[in-house]
């Protein structure tokens, strides 16, 4: 039994080609619902699923509590690039655990991702095999692509038909790992946008008396809350400046969990 694990974005569409041309038995693409995602991207997620069931494999989608109701529950925001960013534990890789156990008791299951070294110096040292992941209930994890450059993903994407994305997994939408084109892409989204800040009005300040924002002030030049760090995306360099932040590649780092955003 194989677990494919996607986010159904460039190189998941990438990996589960390669697991249709090299794996053998029962293998399973999953997919986790974080409530959270880009209105249009359950059609990206349908095209995928169809794709996968033509040429034999199971798609499942595994549910979560989602992000709303798991910020209230945790009375926060998860924080990007921190030990606080438990939104990947609570929203992906447990319930793709629990579920897992159903499935494959015996954890004989072999577990796969698409992560590649070349998609930042995050993932540079990334290992193409762990014995036993922790994150993935104590089963083998496969990572076959890890030295795999963009053309060669590419190579994969276009057998499937399925269209490269310039843009990173939607599923959730914003990510807290979010750059300044997401950022920027969000703000075609106003009623997004509002849910969000009224989520972040709801949740209030901290003892220290910061409100509750999505996402970090310090690390969107000053932005304080949703709208004004979208505001900030649109500026030019400079407005929100914090001095020593000013080149955005150094304030963000690409989740860890080995689950998000590819
Ligand atoms: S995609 Fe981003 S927001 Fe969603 S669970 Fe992963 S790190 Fe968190």
């Amino acid at each position: 039994m194989n677990f494919i694990f996607s986010s159904c974005g460039n190189v998941s569409v990438a990996l589960m080609q390669w697991a249709i041309e090299n794996l053998s038995g029962e293998t399973f693409v999953v997919y986790s619902n974080t409530g959270w995602e880009a209105p249009f991207w359950h059609e990206r997620v349908d095209e995928i699923k169809i794709y996968a069931e033509k040429n034999g494999l199971k798609f499942v989608t595994i549910e979560s509590e989602g992000m709303e109701a798991l910020v209230r529950r945790k009375k926060g925001w998860p924080m990007a690039a921190s030990k606080f960013q438990f939104c990947s534990d609570e929203l992906k890789v447990r319930p793709a655990r629990e579920w897992m156990l159903e499935v494959d008791p015996d954890l004989k299951g072999k577990c796969f991702t698409g992560i590649r070294r070349e998609e930042s110096e995050h993932r540079k040292d990334a290992p193409s095999f762990i014995r036993q992941s922790e994150r993935h209930g104590g089963r083998d994890l496969f990572c076959p692509l890890v030295n795999f450059k963009t053309e060669q993903r590419n190579e994969l994407i276009k057998k499937t038909g399925i269209e490269i994305l310039p843009y990173p997994s939607m599923e959730c939408f914003p990510c807290i790992n979010s750059n300044r084109s997401n950022f920027r892409m969000l703000s075609n989204y106003p009623d997004i946008i509002d849910h969000i800040e009224k989520i972040e009005n709801e949740m209030g300040y901290t003892r220290n008396g910061k409100k509750r924002t999505m996402f970090r002030p310090y690390r969107h030049m000053g932005a304080v809350g949703i709208r004004e760090v979208v505001e900030w995306s649109l500026c030019s360099r400079g407005k929100y400046k914090k001095p020593d932040l000013e080149n955005e590649q150094l304030s963000f780092m690409p989740c860890s969990s080995g689950f998000c955003g590819f």
